[in-house]
């Protein structure tokens, strides 16, 4: 078996041209366009990998320029198929030390957006495959490469894929991290309303750009405050979270919280700016004349919501079992004139159901005045650890990595959350940051041809 590693280390030059290729098309999504449906350039990206298929002789397969699907003997039964995605997160060029849209390589390690997440996978899987036909190597069951290009904004693109076909019976996504993740949380966005009858000393108040993160920054305006309660307040505060007031003219001043951001399926680690402001806001009510009709309302979210607390027990919510601990974020506020409006975000474990947790906060918000709605819903998703399928990734991880395989529940959702018996295996090792979404991404040489070799092993073993 050692010809599959010989193989795909002599394929080195080519296999880093190939991600280059991709790299350089800055594949973000975009205004949807006849026959784009996700915009230009993801378009492009997905073209390019059909064509890069095609020159390996697999049949390629176009659904729409949506996804694309490259399979190595259909006729003999697709048995496993191996799913990654094309599109990207935008980049902002200025933090990068190299351009994120030209793959650059410094010292064994490649850097440019799309590296680890998941144009590297990608390249690596399209090479285990190709690594399989020209080897010769005798499969029972056929393989098909997927190739998407909007796992970044919602996964539409495997909607289309369904519409035509299914999956495979054992499908795995490098989108994730080794060894094999096969338990994903459940997760709930919620989102609450409610009205004030009278304006009062807020005129404004503003939190969070997105529901599945602790947000790092809130702010608020108001009207006739005590400057020195407010600085005298401010001086106590024990949350660690930073504010800063500014007068803005003589009648009204603003403050501002500075918090740390973290995803909503790791909270702990974050400072809820906007959980500090309301508690700091709700502190000062009680003790100065800083009379506000907004007061009962901010004290309902305050209760419901209170600083520091992760794991939604002020909902009711609070629960954990061998996937983890339930966790809930506050992640958006607006009060604007006379409404405010919140948004959350709950990753709940395999054994409590969408509808609970649903129900639960249908209750608990209309006992304090406030009206709530789920936006978004997904129940868990999971696959035995034990199936055949889990079973022969791990064994594959541990004789190649020389480590032991186990596998991991995330509070995430991966690329294979709504597609059964689907797990994450790769790309990304131990406890390395590879600035996935962030600046300066990257993989290094050396594990994108160890991804490309586990690929093709596990395509022996499994087919
Ligand atoms: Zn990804």
């Amino acid at each position: 078996m050692n010809d599959i590693k010989d193989y795909i280390y002599s394929k080195k030059d080519e296999i880093t041209d190939a991600l280059s290729e991709l790299v350089s098309i800055p594949s973000v999504m975009g205004e949807a366009e006849e026959g784009a449906p996700f915009g230009k350039e993801p378009k492009r990206a997905l073209l390019k990998m059909a064509r890069l298929c095609e020159e390996s002789g697999l049949k390629v397969t176009n659904y729409e320029n949506a996804v694309i699907c490259a399979d190595l003997y259909p006729e003999k039964g697709l048995e496993l198929g191996i799913l990654c995605h094309l599109d990207v997160v935008p980049a902002n060029s200025e933090n990068w030390s190299t351009d994120p849209f030209e793959l650059a390589e410094r010292n064994g390690v490649l850097y440019g957006r799309g590296t680890i997440d998941d144009k590297g996978p990608a390249v690596a899987a399209l090479y285990a495959l190709k690594c399989v036909k020209e080897l010769d190597i005798p499969l029972k069951k056929g393989v098909r490469l997927i190739f998407g290009t909007n796992e970044e904004n919602g996964s539409a693109d495997l909607d289309i894929y369904k519409k035509y076909d299914k999956f495979p019976p054992k499908v795995f996504t490098p989108d994730g991290s080794f060894p094999v993740i096969n338990i994903e949380k459940g997760m709930m966005r919620g989102k609450f309303s409610g009205s004030i009858s009278e304006n009062g000393s807020i005129l404004s108040m503003s939190g969070g750009m997105v529901i599945n993160a602790v947000t790092d920054s809130a702010s608020a305006v108001l009207r006739s405050a005590d400057r020195e309660a407010l600085l005298d307040e401010i001086s106590r505060d024990t949350s660690g979270v930073n504010f800063k007031l500014v007068q803005i003219d003589e009648n009204s001043l603003e403050i501002s919280a500075e918090g740390k951001a973290a995803h909503a399926s790791t909270p702990e680690s974050g400072k809820n700016a906007l959980t500090a402001l309301i508690s700091l806001l709700n502190r000062i009510n009680k003790r100065t004349s800083f009379d506000c009709k907004q007061r009962s309302i901010l004290h309902n979210i305050e209760k419901l919501f209170p600083f520091g607390e992760t794991d939604g027990n002020s909902l009711g919510l609070k629960c954990s079992d061998s996937s983890g601990t339930l966790t809930c974020v506050f992640s958006k506020f607006a009060m604007t004139g006379r409404t405010v409006t919140g948004h959350f975000d709950v990753r709940f474990p395999i054994s409590v159901k969408l509808s609970e947790v649903r129900e639960k906060c249908r209750s608990i918000f209309s006992e304090n005045g406030l009206e709530f709605e789920m936006t978004l819903g997904d129940e868990p998703h999971v696959v035995d650890e034990n199936s055949d399928f889990v079973q022969q990734l791990l064994s594959v991880y541990e004789e190649n990595e020389g480590e032991k395989g186990y596998c991991v529940a995330i509070g995430g959702g991966t690329y294979v959350h709504d597609i059964e018996g689907g797990v994450a295996f790769g790309a990304e090792r131990g406890s390395t940051d590879y600035h996935m979404h962030g600046d300066n991404e990257f993989i290094t040489v050396e594990e994108l041809l160890r991804d490309s070799v586990l690929f093709a092993k596990a395509i022996v073993r499994i087919c």
